[in-house]
């Protein structure tokens, strides 16, 4: 089941009730928003027997479709996605399906699509054969090249609201105290809340009074983009429990700022200053006041 995206259910529910399939669009949108598992639901639709969309079918093909990989519906997951791929389904498009009425070809990460790549299908993807459909993904549709997306039509994905991420999560079985503030704190994408969660398994680190020298050189270790982001996470969750815990201002004050450091660290950034600042900010709170 998919959850959220009523108004994108909408739009394709009309589209596949009066057979109005275009055969290529951009699916654009936070990352972690559940593009891609819309594609495969549009993509089971598209080659059911029945035609059911966002509805459990017993049709042959939705039963293969849901044990399995269907031969007609290819997942394409590389990034940057190279011109042997690119090629590989220009030839594959123009063979028939092999089970279905209908062929489907998603492909994610869009936005890498080296040039050449995209020269060896841009003619396949103006005018494939009638059977075929391409769903292209990307969470940065502003870095797809001009020339895949004049020839799509691009469908920007909302984003999921707070519940909704709540509500994937405890679909995926997810059990987590903190999975409203969690939610809460990941702006419409899954993937973003999972990571924020996963992070918040080791945080035994931000015990109180630490020691400075040693706090320093923790902060300074971390030498990548990633690695401030799992520190800042998890410092995150455990800021959280603490404040639940404790109802200290100061500790939600700094778990804002956390997660200010988490949104900034989006752009291109010096991680000098972001270290000398998370370095500084955290010191206030962890260690000892003399
Ligand atoms: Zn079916």
């Amino acid at each position: 089941m998919i959850i959220g995206h009523g108004k994108e259910k909408d739009i394709f529910r009309n589209i596949l009730t009066g057979d109005k399939l275009h055969h290529a669009y951009i699916f654009s949108g936070r990352e972690g928003s559940g593009k891609k598992m819309f594609a495969r639901e549009l993509a089971r639709a598209v080659i059911c027997a029945e035609q059911v969309f966002m509805e459990p079918c017993q049709c042959r093909h939705c039963k293969v479709a849901a044990a399995s990989d269907h031969p007609d519906i290819h997942v394409l997951e590389e990034s940057p996605v190279k011109i042997e791929v690119a090629r590989r389904i220009a030839g594959d498009a123009f063979m028939s399906p092999l089970s279905a009425r209908k062929k489907v070809y998603i492909i994610d990460n869009a936005h890498t699509f080296t040039k050449e790549a995209a020269n060896a299908i841009l003619k396949t993807l103006e005018e494939p054969p009638a059977d075929t459909h391409f769903f292209l993904i990307t969470d940065k549709y502003e870095q797809v090249l001009p020339t895949i997306r004049s020839r799509c039509i691009n469908m920007r994905f909302s984003n999921l609201t707070n519940e909704e991420v709540e509500k994937v999560l405890l679909s995926q079985g997810v059990m987590n105290d903190m999975l409203p503030e969690i939610a809460a704190q990941a702006s419409g994408s899954v993937s973003y809340a999972m990571f924020l969660l996963d992070n918040a398994e080791e945080t035994g680190r931000f015990a109180p009074d630490r020691d400075k020298n040693s706090l320093f050189a923790e902060i300074h270790g971390l030498d990548t983009k990633e690695k401030i982001r799992a520190y800042c996470a998890s410092m995150y969750a455990y800021m959280l429990v603490k404040y639940k815990e404790s109802e200290d201002e100061t500790l939600l004050d700094f778990s804002n700022y956390l997660l200010e450091i988490l949104r900034r660290l989006e752009y291109n950034v010096s991680l000098d200053m972001f270290r000398m600042d998370l370095f500084i900010k955290t010191t206030e709170v962890l260690c000892e006041k003399s």
